[in-house]
């Protein structure tokens, strides 16, 4: 495994909290508490998504094995926020994990699942887009429940604000 030590530099650039006293040592509080590696973490194989081996392969700079790897690497995160909670160290884990996300989107390698939603919002504006056919099951629901319908979003207003941020161009 190669060290990379410009991404290593980007890594502690990125973390907001990047002096010596917070480094990472390695104790899994953060594995152990984490739900994905709870459901995908086979015991016997310890294959799985690790928060733990990310934090390290991304503060010692090993950009091969976190870009290379099978997506659960990266996109296993839900963005829970426990693993921030409970690292001894206040390393804000999710920080990283988002640079880490944004780097793999900059470099083309993100998994067809985001970029599938991330056009289907993009075509919406809505992060659950309503159905093609049929009644939408929301607005069922909430007219079911006396909530007044969500009012519909503007999507060329939508779309210009995400033109503007050069989302256009990321999406596939
Ligand atoms: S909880 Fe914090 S210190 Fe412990 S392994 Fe995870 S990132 Fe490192
Ligand atoms: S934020 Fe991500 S890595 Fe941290 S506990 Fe939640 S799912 Fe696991």
């Amino acid at each position: 495994m190669a060290v990379d030590f410009e991404f290593r530099k980007q890594v502690m650039d990125y973390h907001i909290g990047s002096d010596l006293i917070k480094y990472c040592f390695q104790c899994s509080r953060c594995s152990d508490n984490c739900p994905v590696t709870k459901v995908t973490t086979d015991f016997y194989t310890t294959t799985g998504y690790n928060p733990r081996s990310n934090i390290l392969n991304a503060l010692l700079g090993y950009k091969d094995a976190i870009f290379d790897a099978d997506d659960l690497t990266i996109w296993g995160c839900t963005v829970c926020d426990t693993c921030d909670e409970v690292c001894p160290q206040n390393i804000e884990l999710t920080e990283i994990f988002t640079f880490l996300k944004n780097q793999s989107i900059a470099n083309g390698k993100g998994p067809d699942f985001i970029f599938s939603q991330a056009r289907a919002i993009f075509d919406s504006a809505k992060a659950i887009p309503t159905p093609k056919t049929g009644k939408d099951p929301i607005a069922r629901r909430r007219e079911q429940l006396g909530i007044p319908p969500v009012m519909e979003p503007d999507i060329a207003e939508f779309q210009t604000l995400l033109k503007n941020l050069g989302v256009d161009k990321k999406l596939k």
